[in-house]
């Protein structure tokens, strides 16, 4: 969706409960929903109505400078004992925030061009000025955008198959610990990086993949000691890749399709084999480099290519490359590390799936699409 449409559809109601209903984000009147009042519980529909809320002078004041309906809240009741149903309880656009207590604060209107500056791959930054809204809202919203993409990873299957490419790597994340890190700095609206478009973490951060590393050479056990890497942490990567013809430029290409991302604590060859087979389907062509710990993956049911990266780009033999998922280090650690220098380890497996969401849509556009699919599928709306 571009973004005049979308203001085409948030600045009309009529167009914004349409839209909000049939993508199915919200309760729609048509179905039938049992009353939350206990003292009805009666199956029926909903009607949408209005109800004057209480809210200050002053803020009555901005929201009308806004455009904003002031006083009074599109919401939807029961026919039969007349309570009222927020029609966006029970969905995404009523999810909890940090405190526990449910948003529900924010417009519509709000929310969606929260996930829309999200799905455009904006800075949070640029989010708390054009809407208004504050640094602790923007950074709950993402997390709330992150946390779909995590449900939605965790329904993956497993990927490849008999002729399907897949190059595996693994590089080592690792940032600069800061002190005095606070809730303020949370997330990608990270203060170090506000508006910053040059921000660049220090340049042994962004040192390449493993192929490049000193570590290469390190045994297994000192690997996963977090003190000695400063507090570095190992992603695997596995990037399905497509073949096609670039009719323009008369050459075959290569695409990356999908892009799994996985923080492991190490990265000797159980841990790889273990991840490969649960995320690969037997037979399918996985081309490494030659670190030990893709050795044997011949034996356990792939079709294993190596690139010797001291020698070749491409295997002189097989064609066998890795580029795709080299050149997709990059900007992970540069995204990446700019949040792990604001926020706890835990929350980087969110930011991985995000990356995986965004590998699986051509574009930003679709992006947001997707994604309001996946709340429509995890927060479903009707029948409740
Ligand atoms: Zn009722």
């Amino acid at each position: 969706m571009a973004e005049l449409r979308l203001y085409y559809i948030l600045n009309d109601e009529t167009r914004l409960k349409e839209f909000l209903t049939t993508r199915q984000l919200i309760k729609t009147p048509d179905s039938i929903h049992t009353c939350p009042n206990s003292r009805c519980r009666r199956p029926g529909r909903l009607k949408w109505s209005r109800r004057t809320r209480n809210i200050g002078p002053a803020n009555a004041a901005s929201r009308k400078i806004e455009g904003e309906d002031d006083r009074s809240l599109l919401t939807m009741r029961c026919n039969a004992c007349k309570t009222y149903v927020s029609p966006r309880s029970g969905t995404f656009f009523a999810y909890a925030d940090s405190s526990g207590r449910a948003n529900v604060r924010l417009s519509y209107q709000r929310v969606l061009l929260i996930i829309f500056h999200w799905a455009m791959n904006r800075l949070g930054i640029d989010t708390i000025i054009s809407l208004g809204v504050s640094d602790h809202t923007v950074v709950d919203w993402r997390r709330f955008c992150r946390n779909v993409c995590v449900a939605a990873f965790q329904q993956r299957e497993k990927m490849g198959g008999v002729g399907v490419v897949v190059e595996v790597d693994e590089s080592i994340l690792h940032g600069r610990r800061k002190a005095n890190r606070g809730r303020l700095l949370l997330g990608d609206i990270a203060q170090s990086s506000w508006g910053r478009d040059d921000y660049v973490p220090d340049v042994d951060d962004l040192s390449g993949s493993s192929s490049e590393s000193d570590s290469e050479t390190t045994p297994d056990h000192e690997e996963c000691d977090p003190l000695r890497r400063n507090n570095g942490a190992w992603v695997v990567g596995m990037c399905r890749v497509s073949f096609y013809f670039d009719e323009r430029q008369q050459k075959d290409r290569r695409k990356s399709e999908e892009l799994r991302l996985f923080q492991v604590d190490r990265r000797d060859q159980r841990t790889l084999h273990e991840l490969i087979l649960a995320e690969l389907e037997p037979g399918t062509i996985v081309n490494t480099d030659e670190w030990r710990g893709y050795n044997g993956l011949g034996s356990i049911g792939y079709h294993h290519n190596t690139v010797n990266h001291s020698e070749h780009f491409v295997d002189p033999v097989t064609g066998a490359q890795t580029q795709n998922i080299e050149s997709a280090w990059r900007p992970i650690k540069t995204r990446i590390l700019r949040v792990m220098n604001g926020i706890p380890q835990d929350a980087m497996p969110s930011y991985l799936a995000e990356i995986w969401l965004r590998s699986r849509c051509k574009d930003r556009e679709a992006v947001f699409n997707r994604f309001l699919e996946l709340i429509a599928q995890q927060y479903p709306v009707d029948g409740g």
